[in-house]
């Protein structure tokens, strides 16, 4: 990703310095070894796509990597080419002034913080080549007239993007980013209104024709249904859902696949199982092509279609302004012609073609037909009957490419480019340019659906296994369902687990927010969420919670329409998230990345022992009168009763150990770990011992199928291993054994000792009021090790998530308590200002409005940069984001 943002970057700014030096051109040459961007690009591609393919190939996390790993050479190799990586990543980084160092070397944090400095670093780059595609587009945009309907395809020549070519007359001068400001909306002259609502889809299905079971009176109804009260004022999807709800009628019909039994029973007729002789396309110079934007047209290409025994078919869709997407236009080739249907303008009509399209003697051939049949079903209630994709072909057959512009050149010699595969598809009338793509997507899939029929039954010595399969593949996504995007609370759970981004609870609190807003005005506006806010942007306003409105403009570049429009309420929410109570763990969190907390944080809220999550230097160094114990405010006010080893909790450092081993005992009960984290433990483990995937240990992560499958490497191997001396084998499991026992009665002790300390301490507290309350919070929290900040208690609640209710409803699991019942300590319960070098040696009552000098001065200076940071973002955003 950041390879080719960044060959895409450069190739952009190399294409901007020719132009602004126009005369320079006598060696021809984009950059040393490339004539032009294609050059480029096309090895940049290459480049990308070999890398991918080789990260593919390597053993996966889990079974097999975990077992290679404990080869020495296979390590070396690994630390080796990973370290090459880093630093050719951190290079990459370092050219785009981008923060580049690792401050964590822990092997678990670590890896975590070098995800988002990737993630960061990403971000940074994309938006600058999004900066440089906004130049390329136009810089003076603004002042480019307002398009009438009858929009025309920019022939001004704006960048380098648009140049045209001085002479050598490659294809690569023709760049033109067709890409329409001022279009005219289409749903506007849709007859049946886009329904956005919240609501399951329901077929818009009302006429089947090849029909072996009649359609459901549900849907033949239609006319009837009109009447029912419930029907005013409301979509007619919500109406049916309504109704469907009152009376648990249909509701089976509704939801299903109204051609489910039809191809349930489809027999591939025979001669399409056996070889085909291979017929030509005609030339396209040669062939007719028919722009269809009438019914009457319509039917009469439907006519022609019916007579067929095969014809090929594409979509051109457009998502940018529509909330579900509107397929925009519909390509259909038969052997002597090329139509290309406006379905815009027949939007109501195209399910006419049904009688085509699901007549089973006919084949209809696609390239990559996933979305074509939900787009189909979605906005025309149209269904394929006897698919044909050559896509699935082309894996079958193994090719090295999948994609049609790689099948067009394999089988056709025809050079084609997939550079209007996004332009803006509802721009009428079409450009030739884009005419001409469009034709070419179905204009040669005859013939090769021909040809794949012919190598696949080659491919398996002219039985028709192979052949047969691509057949059912085909059947299999003419079966898909087309599924409305439903909003639930948890939906945007969804989208920040895809982001793999940590939010603190406000941020995610803000991102709930903002999601919900961006849901509701893209379904009632009728515009894609990302054209309300792009969610890269809805995560920098969620990360950065700025305090004005003009922060919230601050995080967008361009900025969206609807944001300008809406920033008021977008400020509302943000503030809402605001005053969200923060966790301690995350107030540690945001001091460790060099953020200021956003709410008054008025204690250092992390104890010694969590120094993974603390950087040292961001410790406060403790004189030794500061010592905790030596307060005497961990375990108990009154030093005389304190039994515990003063030598052991000094520093806490036995504390500590203790925790780490709880952490591995109880670890199954936890929430799974974050992927890197979980994958450097696996790391971790693996390499502590090589074996333990024969040891009898809950943890072990091999897949089990792996090791009884003989072709498998790990079954080869264990068989050999065992083989080679089970008698040491035995010897070394025994000792495991032992020293696993005695590592528990260990444990035992110590947690015996830690529970006296902390009954000890308990019984000290009974009158602490504040403290008490905030125990009985945390105990809640379970094993957690997330806290609520003391100094916010007393205000809203902040919502938890299921998943965390969750995991705090189930039981703990510990060692059998030795005495009555073990609570694992929680320094939650301490007075914690020990930590924050206050020698409140009096003041027992924790007092949250007191603030240390020291930590203070430190959050006004941080406090004051991050306002900086937000107010200059949108004149130096990129020097900003660097570090270094
Ligand atoms: P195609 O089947 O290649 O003609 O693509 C059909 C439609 O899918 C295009 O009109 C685009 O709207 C959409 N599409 C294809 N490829 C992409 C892509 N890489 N990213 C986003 N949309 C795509
Ligand atoms: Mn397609
Ligand atoms: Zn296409």
């Amino acid at each position: 990703m950041m390879a080719s943002s960044k060959s895409n970057q450069s190739s952009n700014s190399r294409l901007q310095d020719m132009n602004s030096d126009t005369n320079d051109d006598e060696n021809g040459e984009l950059c040393p070894g490339f004539k032009d961007v294609d050059a480029f690009v096309k090895y940049g591609l290459g480049a990308v796509l070999s890398a991918t393919k080789a990260s593919a190939a390597l053993p996966q996390a889990g079974d097999e990597y975990d077992f290679y790993r404990s080869f020495p050479g296979f390590q070396e190799f690994c630390e080796s080419q990973g370290d090459k990586l880093l630093h050719c990543m951190s290079q990459i980084m370092q050219h785009h002034g981008c923060r580049s160092h690792m401050r964590d070397r822990n092997k678990l944090t670590g890896q975590e913080e070098r995800f988002d400095l990737v993630v960061d670093s990403n971000d940074v780059i994309l938006e600058r080549v999004g900066i440089l595609l906004d130049e390329a587009d136009g810089v003076n945009r603004s002042q480019q007239p307002v398009m009438p309907a009858g929009f025309q395809p920019p022939k001004i020549v704006v960048s380098s993007w648009n140049r045209k070519g001085t002479g050598s007359g490659s294809r690569s001068e023709m760049f033109r980013l067709l890409h329409a400001k001022n279009v005219t909306r289409p749903q506007l002259k849709f007859k049946e209104k886009v329904d956005n609502s919240n609501t399951p889809f329901i077929p818009k299905i009302f006429i089947k024709p090849n029909a072996t079971k009649p359609l459901p009176s549900y849907f033949t109804n239609k006319q009837i249904r009109k009447e029912r009260p419930e029907d005013l004022d409301v979509p007619a999807a919500l109406a049916d859902f309504i109704h469907q709800q009152r009376t648990q009628e249909h509701v089976e019909d509704m939801f299903a696949h109204p051609y489910q039994y039809e191809l349930d029973h489809l027999t591939i007729p025979e001669s399409f199982l056996c070889k085909p002789v291979a017929q030509m396309y005609k030339p396209m110079d040669e062939t007719r092509c028919s722009f269809i934007d009438t019914l009457e047209d319509l039917v009469a290409l439907n006519e022609k279609l019916c007579k067929l025994s095969e014809f090929a078919v594409d979509l051109e869709h457009h998502s940018y302004r529509s909330f579900l997407g509107l397929t925009s236009l519909m390509q259909i080739s038969t052997r002597e012609e090329d139509f290309i249907i406006d379905t815009l303008e027949l939007r109501s009509e195209i399910y006419i073609l049904n009688e085509a399209f699901t007549d089973p003697a006919i084949v209809k051939v696609f390239h990559g037909s996933d979305s074509d049949i939900e787009w189909l079903q979605r906005d025309f209630g149209l269904y394929v009957v006897n698919l044909f994709d050559t896509h699935q072909a082309s894996r079958a057959l193994n090719l090295a490419r999948h994609s049609l512009d790689h099948l067009l050149k394999h089988f056709c010699n025809v050079d084609s480019d997939k550079r209007y595969q996004l332009a803006d598809w509802r721009i009428r009338p079409l450009p030739d340019e884009m005419l001409k793509y469009a034709r070419t997507d179905t204009h040669y899939l005859l013939y090769i659906f021909d040809c794949v029929r012919a190598q696949l039954l080659d491919f398996n010595h002219g039985q028709p296994g192979l052949l047969q399969s691509v057949w059912n593949k085909s059947k299999d996504i003419s079966l898909k369902k087309y599924m409305k995007p439903i909003y639930t609370e948890e939906s945007y759970l969804e989208l920040q687990r895809k982001q793999k981004r940590s939010f603190n609870t406000q941020q995610l609190t803000a991102f709930r927010l903002l999601f919900a807003w961006r849901d509701k005005l893209a379904r009632q506006e009728d515009e894609s969420t990302g054209y309300v806010l792009p969610t890269h942007m809805m995560i920098k306003i969620s990360e950065e919670l700025p305090k004005e409105p003009q922060g919230i403009i601050a995080c967008c570049n361009p900025v969206p329409p609807l944001v300008r429009q809406q920033v008021n309420e977008l400020h509302l929410l943000v503030q809402q998230a605001r005053e969200m109570p923060l966790l301690k763990a995350e107030i540690a969190a945001q001091k460790k990345k060099g953020l200021t907390p956003i709410k008054k944080p008025e204690v250092l809220l992390f104890g010694p022992h969590d120094t993974s999550r603390v950087s040292e230097s961001d410790l406060h160094p403790f004189s030794p009168d500061e010592l905790p114990v030596k307060q005497g405010m961990l375990f108990s006010d009154d030093e005389h009763k304190m039994d515990v080893d003063v030598q052991k909790t000094s520093g806490l450092v036995a504390t500590a150990k203790i925790t780490l081993f709880e952490e591995l005992e109880t670890q199954n009960d936890q929430e799974p770990l974050p992927v890197p984290q979980m994958k450097a433990r696996r790391i971790i483990e693996s390499f502590e011992n090589p074996f333990r995937m024969y040891l009898p240990s809950s943890n072990v992560r091999v897949n089990k199928n792996a090791k009884f499958d003989p072709s498998s490497k790990i079954f080869e191997i264990s068989k050999r291993w065992k083989l080679q001396s089970i008698e040491q084998q035995q010897k070394e499991l025994e000792a495991k054994r032992k020293a696993k026992e005695e590592a528990k009665e260990h444990i035992k002790k110590v947690a015996e000792e830690r529970t006296k300390a902390k009954q000890s301490y308990q019984e000290s507290l009974q009158n602490v009021a504040t403290v008490r309350q905030q125990a009985a919070e945390s105990e809640k929290g379970g094993g957690k090790k997330r806290e609520r900040v003391v100094s916010e208690v007393g205000e809203s609640t902040p919502k938890p998530s299921k998943k965390l209710m969750k995991s705090a409803e189930k039981p703990q699991k510990t060692e059998p308590p030795p005495q009555d019942s073990f609570k694992p300590f929680d320094y939650s319960q301490s007075d914690l200002k020990v930590f924050a070098g206050n020698k409140a040696k009096d003041n027992t009552q924790f007092d949250p409005n007191r603030q240390t000098h020291g930590f203070k001065k430190k959050r006004g200076a941080r406090g004051q940069k991050s306002n900086i940071g937000a107010a200059g973002r949108s004149m130096s955003y990129l020097a900003g984001k660097s570090d270094s």
